[in-house]
């Protein structure tokens, strides 16, 4: 099936923001019959719109003005175009909404499961779009993460929209309904664009907005936060069903690309969300067996007898760190790069597991400060390059089941355009040790 090229149009849509997401939205939107300008504030974003009506965005006339996730509406840093488009009574969108809009112009009745949290959205989201697949359902999946949602395919009425949203998306929807929504949990995150963590908290419920009677809300269960939205669902028409960490899955024994307790409440929020989709039982559990899992997050990349490279890149924070370490029993740990606030404190409890930490990046003296007052053995190899070897050649003298587990615990910009290019280089020195022959 395929978008009709007069989809749209008679409509006007700006799109402000040529990322990742604002570039295929443009040209989809642009396929679809609409008429379209684009704007970067970013020349280099400008040059890359190829094709595209450049000009900075005016009003008059617009249906909608389809903003980048990145590039707020509100608070101190709001776009000028955003507070243009307010002033005017033109709507902020995302192209998620405009998906859901393209998808019912087009008369399919395809249904959109949608997905957010503080942690474990990508996860989920690509958990839930390989069981459907399994189960045969047709399915396209997408949004913060992967493929923008306009870049997707019209799908049959049979079919579902797996979207990941982010707090940003979910406060640019004015139609799209999820059939079946979740709100895996809450922790401080960007308060800076949202004020504070009620606004935070207000961004995330729009997940259930314009539920109905017959649809499905899966909500956390294991942070105060989330159990406070699960009361204030109760009035809601939708089938409330909570997820916890502590959730018994049978399946997940041998799910090797699920390790954790916090999968566990990944897998239930998806494994709620198939049933509902109408995927049989058996499908859940083949899916979550043989889901391949993502790059980056506590992904094996390389083996060698009783050694293993974890590559954890995703983990830029304590707290997704100790997902990672709780899960081994010795660790090789290479852990650094810009620290957040509090550092690896919060870590403490799980030195134990640690046989020696090798750390990198700028701010290798401050995680430096906190092993050395738990007198944990470590030293400061710089880079990923010298902590990967280092790593290696204390594994191939160790005597036991020993993980090189990259959980940095830091942000990556400091030596890496981000935390997948940190993990791609680790993937590639990983394998490099592994192949190494004459052992
Ligand atoms: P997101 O897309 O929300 O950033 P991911 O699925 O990419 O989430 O997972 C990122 C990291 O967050 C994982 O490596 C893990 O450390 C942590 N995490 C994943 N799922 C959960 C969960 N349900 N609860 C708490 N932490 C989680």
């Amino acid at each position: 099936m395929n978008w009709s090229s007069t989809l749209f149009a008679g409509k006007r849509f700006a799109v402000v923001g040529l990322g990742r997401n604002g570039l295929p939205a443009a040209r989809a939107l642009v396929a679809m019959g609409a008429g379209v300008t684009v704007w970067d504030d970013t020349p280099a974003a400008r040059d890359a719109a190829s094709g595209l009506v450049v000009a900075e965005p005016v009003m008059i006339g617009l249906d909608a003005l389809v903003l980048s996730p990145g590039i707020p509406h509100y608070g101190p840093d709001a776009h000028p175009a955003a507070l243009a488009a307010i002033a005017a009574g033109v709507p902020i969108w995302s192209d998620a909404e405009l998906l859901f809009q393209a998808v019912r112009a087009s008369s399919s009745k395809a249904r959109f499961a949608g997905i957010t949290g503080t942690n474990g959205k990508s996860t989920t989201t690509a958990l839930l779009a390989h069981i459907l697949d399994i189960a045969g359902i047709p399915v396209a999946a997408g949004g913060n993460l992967g493929t923008a949602a306009l870049a997707l395919p019209l799908l049959p009425d049979t079919g579902v929209y797996v979207l990941e949203m982010s707090s940003y998306m979910l406060e640019r929807l004015a139609t799209l309904r999820f059939g079946a929504a979740a709100m895996l949990n809450l922790s401080p995150d960007h308060l800076d664009r949202h004020g504070d963590m009620a606004g935070y908290i207000a961004a995330k419920r729009h997940v259930f907005d314009r539920q109905r009677t017959g649809d499905l809300a899966v909500v956390g269960a294991d942070d105060a936060a989330s159990r406070a939205m699960v009361e204030s669902l109760r009035g809601a028409p939708a089938k409330i069903v909570t997820v916890s960490e502590h959730a018994g899955i049978a399946a997940l024994a041998g799910a090797a690309a699920l390790p954790g307790a916090h999968n566990a409440q990944n897998a239930a929020a998806a494994t709620a969300m198939a049933l509902h989709l109408g995927a049989p039982r058996a499908a859940v559990a083949e899916g979550i067996r043989s889901y391949p899992g993502l790059p980056h997050r506590q992904e094996l990349v390389a083996r060698r007898g009783r050694i293993r490279f974890v590559n954890d890149s995703k983990a830029t924070n304590a707290d997704s760190t100790a997902r990672a370490l709780i899960c081994y029993d010795r660790i090789l740990w290479i852990a650094g790069g810009m620290a957040k606030e509090g550092g690896i404190t919060p870590l403490v409890e799980f030195f134990p597991r640690v046989v020696e930490t090798l750390l990198i990046g700028r701010d290798a003296p401050v995680l430096a400060a906190t092993l050395a007052a738990y007198g944990q053995p470590h030293r400061n190899l710089g880079t990923l390059e010298a902590a990967v070897a280092e790593a290696w050649r204390l594994a191939k003298r160790d005597g036991g089941e020993i993980v090189v587990l990259l959980s940095p615990a830091c942000a990556s910009w400091d030596q890496f355009s981000g935390f997948d290019q940190r993990g791609d280089r680790f993937r590639t020195l990983a394998q490099a040790c592994v192949m190494e022959v004459g052992e």
